[in-house]
């Protein structure tokens, strides 16, 4: 028995969320203790699902007065298991507190709770006239508060930057038991520190995000997507910069390479873009209020090393594009259980590092298969392993020591959950983690909020 499972914290449990929220039964807990990827589970847990404020603070309070440790989760769609309760935490489920508090189409701003699914703020914005600035494959699972604690990047960042600048205020119970409420619509506030920020990729150790306020952007009507084929990695790397610096209006580029695109084709029975094969793909995206194909198309020309290409102007055939980047993710999981090592590198580096890549994965595991794709322009690469046992982590200590050793980081926008915990001090000095761990004891006095993640213990 865990010690989440002790039949006098379940009854409290019970009290406070009641009966039918508190989760025991094996059968109805495993969608909340294995991640999505399959790499992270743990053999029982107990899982507590308030459906207010009131009643997380309450939960909190009763698991900080039992010694016991709970771990937040939203969607449940995060890549390092940091909503899993690996140790036999309380899982704190936010799903219930779903749903719009306030739309101010005038300010453009939303405040809704933190189980809110991303693609619902989607539809809030829209029908107030408005976009929300992130946007990630997983939009119908994952949830703000999730996004705020992992500081999701996601599609757009290019353009409107990671949610940590999208959020404008939030509701959060931290781990001593407050409920601070710092919700308001100022779009200048310059009184101190600033909580929303800290939250941002706090990963559920300082607090539990029980609701936010969104900033919301122009809904921006006409797009042009654009998938252009190279016939070497260099060339798709030059054209990314190139096309940075000439577009204004450009909101995506996404790289990927042949063997992704050949699982992606297979996998989801997609028709090939292209009648040959080629190295490297860029999926390119541009959006404006007006309709303005010239921009993008004028860039295009002056590109070099342009194999081939395929242009949309509807939605439709754009979307058709897109998921030949947007399904690499599931396409993946079909293959086997992956390493995912989501990676921010120098942009010079990009080159340098994809050339090392191969090398290096085929000293360590002869049957390792790396499908490599991510948001390009701002240095993002995804770098997923197959083929490896998962808990062989000697090719993510490989790869992550090659990202440090070229200036970058060990995570872009996944967090550090519970499977990157040892690597942090590749990305932070401890001069940078003992400010971070005087923040978590400030907040979280007793420890409990999600201890087994993200901060790894200081050294002696
Ligand atoms: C197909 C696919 C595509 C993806 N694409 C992207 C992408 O492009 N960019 C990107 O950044 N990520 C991406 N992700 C990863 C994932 O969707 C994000 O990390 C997302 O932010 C997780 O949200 P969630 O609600 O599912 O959080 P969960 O997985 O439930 O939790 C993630 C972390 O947040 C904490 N947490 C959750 N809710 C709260 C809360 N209310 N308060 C405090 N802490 C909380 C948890 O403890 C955990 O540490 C992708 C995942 C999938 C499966």
């Amino acid at each position: 028995m865990t010690p989440a499972q002790d039949p006098r914290l379940v009854r409290e449990l019970a009290d406070v969320v009641g009966a039918d929220h508190v989760l025991v039964d094996d059968d109805v807990t495993a969608g909340y203790r294995t991640d999505w990827t399959g790499r992270f589970t743990s053999p029982s847990s107990v899982v507590a699902r308030p459906g207010e404020t009131a009643e997380v603070a309450a939960v909190v309070d009763l698991c900080r007065a039992s010694g016991v440790a709970l771990v937040a989760q939203g969607g449940n769609t995060g890549l390092v298991g940091g909503g899993i309760p690996t140790q036999g935490e309380v899982v704190l489920s936010l799903r219930r507190l779903a749903g719009a508090h306030e739309v101010d189409g005038a300010s453009g701003q939303v405040v809704v709770g933190a189980g809110t699914t991303i693609g619902a703020v989607h539809a809030l914005a829209a029908e107030a006239g408005w976009a929300y600035g992130v946007d990630l494959a997983s939009r119908d699972s994952a949830t703000v508060g999730g996004t705020i604690a992992t500081n999701a990047g996601g599609l757009r960042v290019l353009r409107y930057g990671d949610t940590r600048a999208q959020v404008m205020g939030v509701e959060t119970v931290l781990g001593d038991g407050h409920t601070v409420t710092a919700l308001t619509g100022l779009y200048r506030n310059n009184t101190g520190y600033h909580l929303p920020s800290l939250l941002c990729g706090s990963e559920g150790t300082l607090g539990v995000v029980t609701a936010a306020r969104l900033r919301l952007v122009p809904r921006l009507r006409h797009r042009v997507t654009a998938l252009l084929a190279f016939d070497t990695i260099d060339a798709a790397l030059a054209a990314a910069a190139l096309l940075r610096r000439a577009v204004v209006g450009l909101e995506a580029v996404e790289l990927f390479l042949q063997a992704g695109l050949e699982l992606v084709c297979s996998a989801g029975s997609l028709p090939r873009p292209f009648p040959d094969p080629h190295v490297a793909y860029l999926l390119v995206e541009t959006a404006g209020q007006i309709e303005d194909r010239g921009e993008l198309a004028a860039a295009l020309e002056s590109v070099p090393g342009i194999a081939d290409a395929a242009v949309a102007t509807d939605p439709a055939r754009g979307r058709a594009l897109w998921r030949y980047r947007e399904t690499h993710t599931e396409a993946i999981g079909t293959v086997g259980t992956p390493h995912k090592l989501d990676l921010a590198l120098p942009l010079p580096q990009l080159a340098p590092f994809l050339d090392r890549l191969p090398s290096l994965l085929a000293e360590l595991a002869a049957g390792a298969q790396a499908w490599v794709f991510g948001h390009v322009a701002d240095g993002n690469l995804h770098v997923n392993v197959t083929g490896v046992a998962p808990d062989d982590e000697s090719i993510d200590d490989a790869v992550f020591r090659l990202v440090a050793e070229l200036g970058g980081s060990v995570s872009a926008e996944h967090g550090i959950g519970t499977a990157k915990r040892r690597w942090v001090g590749l990305s932070r000095t401890e001069a940078e983690l003992d400010p971070f761990r005087a923040i978590k004891r400030a907040l979280d006095p007793a420890g409990i909020l999600n201890p087994h993640a993200l901060l790894p213990p200081a050294t002696p």
